[in-house]
């Protein structure tokens, strides 16, 4: 499946239609407040749309209406094998809209048009359909017991899921939330971030024309403190998902706390390290891997691999490897079906990478590729794939989060070193390891402290394989059937003979 030829998006762009209104108990409504935000095309810098920016009062309305559709039954108590065929339907249309949602996604956070259509749309579309053929294939226990009693295991729904996801894969995020909890028979409110609400917003009509009850799922576009905490501090909302910051993790966490200790789930941020080990013997397709790690999505990605560890008698030979790849790599019009490279999602990002820059610079990093703002004459925030070389692991740019197409170079003397600076992080969502020595491989797997751990490959995924976080990256995960378990509680019933 590939973009048509030289479509015209930037005409498509202008006449695209872009959904602004909260989508609540079946309908598209205005905030109850009337108040709106403004979306920036980050390609251009002008304001696109002006989106409803739901309150606490659109969040009630919101759960009253997922509510009732959940006791109704109408989704969470109907068969299996009917809320697999919506849900593939769901699917479906998905796959049919594909490139209507991926202008949408595209024109939210100026990621290039082939890979929102390409990639995040099709994705979003297999996420859904991958727990659509689950439903009817996931059994409860009949439990060990005496001769007395029959104690039977099930998961039944929480109830009232709250979906709070981030901007960098707007609907892929939302999917995964989607998928695992619509498939248990939850309802559901969707939250997308400020920056990007236009994928989400559409899709909720798209469910109800799969098929999807009035109800069951809605949308409320808002900000953070406003519909973001009213979600949080809810105390008819059972569970929520969240994908983002590891400091708004922490809100969740309190507003759990200060209200109904509803279930959290969190995928929070990473720092992960990419460490590449003399021996590897493929060292062209490690700097592949090592620069697509870091700059796929202009380095706005979760997992992206931030920290290059690499052994000291390897590193300069290594880097001229990864010197050439970011070369390639330049950021231009991310309506052109060519553009590999987008757009930094807002202003307050890039002047964030910025700063970032500037910090690694000043602590005395250097810089051997980029770090500059580039296409300025467009209006869009554009950077430069940036790499830095002589970085230490105490240094601000190893420490943090950027979020940015910036990479550190860390140099090491040896396999053990190279674990001890992996591990220096109070992350552990992913890491890399490139190595051809099998017995290191299996020592560094099993050292690294992260979710997932890519040996001699970085960054692939399946919906069959669970994704998320050690410490402070999160907990709880996103894919796979265990992605279920958040959104169900256990309940053990006992029957005395
Ligand atoms: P963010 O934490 O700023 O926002 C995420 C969501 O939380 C948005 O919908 C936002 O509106 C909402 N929010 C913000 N402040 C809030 C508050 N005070 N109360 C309630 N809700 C609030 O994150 P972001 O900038 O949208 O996304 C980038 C972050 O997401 C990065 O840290 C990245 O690592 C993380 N991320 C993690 C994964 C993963 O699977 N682990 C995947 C994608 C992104």
């Amino acid at each position: 499946m590939n973009v048509e030829i030289n479509p015209n998006w930037h005409q498509r762009a202008e006449q695209a239609h872009l959904p602004t209104r909260a989508f609540i108990g079946g309908a598209y409504v205005d905030a109850v407040s009337g108040e709106t935000f403004d979306c920036v095309y980050p390609g251009n810098g002008r304001i696109i749309a002006k989106v409803a920016a739901c309150g606490e009062a659109d969040v009630d309305a919101a759960v009253i209406s997922a509510r009732k559709a959940f006791e109704s039954g109408a989704w969470s108590r109907v068969a299996p094998a009917e809320r697999k065929k919506v849900l593939l339907r769901f699917s479906e249309l998905l796959l049919q809209n594909r490139e209507e949602l991926g202008l949408l996604e595209t024109l939210n956070v100026g990621k290039p048009i082939a890979n929102s259509t390409n990639g995040d749309i099709p994705s979003a579309a297999n996420c859904i359909a991958w727990y659509a053929e689950a439903i009817d294939k996931v059994y409860g226990e009949v439990a060990v017991t005496a001769d007395d009693v029959t104690t039977i295991v099930v998961r039944e729904p929480v109830g009232i899921v709250a979906a709070v996801v981030p901007w960098n894969y707007p609907l892929s995020m939302a999917a995964w939330k989607l998928g695992p909890a619509l498939a248990t028979g939850n309802s559901v409110i969707l939250k997308p971030a400020e920056q990007s609400p236009f994928t989400a917003l559409r899709i909720a009509q798209l469910a109800i024309d799969a098929g999807l009850p009035a109800g069951v799922l809605n949308v409320v576009p808002g900000l953070g403190h406003a519909a973001g905490k009213a979600l949080g501090l809810h105390m008819d909302v059972d569970c929520v998902g969240f994908t983002g910051s590891t400091e708004v993790g922490r809100y969740f966490m309190q507003y759990s706390g200060q209200s109904n200790i509803k279930r959290i789930g969190l995928e929070l941020g990473g720092k992960s390290p990419q460490v590449v080990l003399a021996d590897c013997d493929d060292l062209d397709g490690a700097a592949r891997s090592v620069a697509a790690g870091i700059f796929a999505n202009s380095g706005q990605v979760c997992n992206a691999g931030s920290r290059l560890i690499v052994e000291d008698k390897i590193k300069d030979k290594f880097l001229e490897k990864v010197l050439l790849q970011a070369a390639a790599l330049t950021p231009a019009d991310p309506l052109d079906p060519s553009t590999k490279l987008g757009s930094i999602v807002t202003e307050e990002q890039l002047s964030r990478v910025m700063r970032y820059i500037e910090d690694g610079v000043a602590s005395g990093a250097k810089i051997v590729a980029g770090g500059n703002r580039v296409r300025q004459d467009s209006g869009g925030f554009f950077v430069e794939p940036t790499i830095f070389d002589g970085v230490s692991n105490q240094m601000k740019i190893a420490r943090e989060e950027i979020f940015g197409p910036v990479l550190a170079t860390i140099s090491v003397r040896d396999f053990d070193e190279a674990m001890t600076v992996a591990n220096d992080t109070i992350y552990g969502l992913a890491a890399g390891i490139w190595t051809n020595d099998v017995k290191k491989a299996h020592r560094a797997a099993k050292a690294i402290k992260a979710g997932v751990v890519w040996v001699n490959c970085f960054d692939r995924g399946l919906m069959s394989v669970p994704f998320g976080g050690f410490k402070q990256s999160g907990f709880g995960r996103d894919k796979s059937i265990h992605a279920m378990e958040k959104y169900t509680d256990l309940k053990a019933m006992w029957f005395a003979h």
